[in-house]
């Protein structure tokens, strides 16, 4: 089996900095990384199977939390991005094929990790026709097939080149969550997302939720990477225009020495006073809090 990211890792120890590790954070980034046996035994299953995670690429802070709590957000398609957007610690490049065993080895994780709840995303694959739209697809339906309870939410790029193409392909599989994320404000695309294009962004959300009313969509933005309030909140408000469920609202934190800065930490308070704003926008499920990602505690937002 291929060495994952999470190997290398234990093996080099040559993560970047993650939040516990000394970097002058406020207090409330602080946290220690919890090593129990739960944790061990999502990292044992991951690994036997080859599977990478957007945990580990991104050196996301929760790590430690979600795998002890026997969760994790895989991470399909490779772990090579056609894009380079500079809050990401992915690496851009030329992405390998479609690996065909992944969506067994993924039904596998789930038996084994008893998942009654699924998170998959994938890098920007710009180079597919298809987006790999039909790779997850395959993913969804596969587990569906040793899972039929599991409950899904996927977290796609923004197909590019196909939106119209990747919604139809992924009609046979749909997920109880839809999400895509605008990231950031629009004002910081540029520097932050040069990718990117907001409209398209909001495009998908849009088309998603028209085509598949059904279907819940979910969208999130990291805050502290320079963005004024007004930009913020028109961001949630165009989401409500587009028909967004649901919204995660979270710290930027510096993943790898190459990414942007962290322009400001912004206050626990802060974030509970967008999640009134949000609330107030309407929006039917948030998470608001400075070590919230896009599927921090997802699997505790299956009910409507
Ligand atoms: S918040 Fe999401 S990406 Fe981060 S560790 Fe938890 S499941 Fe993984």
């Amino acid at each position: 089996m291929k060495q994952t990211t999470e190997d290398r890792r234990q093996k080099t120890d040559d993560r970047a900095p993650s939040v516990s590790e000394g970097r002058k954070l406020p207090s409330w980034l602080r946290r220690p990384l919890p090593a129990d046996e739960a944790f061990r035994h999502t990292q044992q299953v991951l690994s036997s199977l080859g599977l990478e995670t957007i945990c580990s690429n991104a050196n996301c802070p929760n790590r430690g939390e979600c795998w002890a709590r026997g969760t994790a957000t895989v991470l399909i398609l490779g772990n090579v991005c056609t894009r380079n957007c500079r809050f990401c610690s992915l690496t851009c490049g030329k992405p390998a094929p479609p690996d065909l065993t992944e969506p067994a080895r993924i039904a596998e994780m789930a038996k084994q990790m008893r998942l009654k709840y699924l998170v998959i995303t994938s890098v920007n694959r710009d180079d597919l026709s298809d987006g790999g739209a039909g790779h997850f697809r395959d993913c969804v339906n596969k587990v569906r097939q040793q899972c039929p309870d599991m409950k899904f939410e996927i977290l796609t790029p923004d197909f590019r080149h196909c939106q119209a193409q990747a919604l139809k392909i992924l009609r046979p599989c749909l997920p109880f969550v839809f999400a895509h994320n605008v990231e950031t404000v629009p004002a910081l695309y540029p520097t932050a997302r040069a990718g990117g294009n907001y409209q398209r962004s909001l495009n998908l959300l849009k088309i998603t939720k028209k085509n598949y009313n059904n279907v819940q969509t979910k969208s999130s933005i990291m805050l502290g990477l320079g963005e004024t309030d007004a930009q913020v909140e028109q961001v949630l408000k165009d989401l409500r225009k587009v028909g967004c469920d649901r919204i995660t609202i979270g710290q930027y934190l510096k993943p790898s020495k190459n990414s942007l800065e962290v322009v400001e930490y912004v206050t626990p308070a802060k974030f509970d006073w967008w999640k009134q704003k949000a609330m107030e926008l309407g929006f039917s499920w948030i998470t608001s809090s400075p070590f919230t990602r896009s599927s921090y505690f997802a699997e505790q937002q299956n009910t409507l």
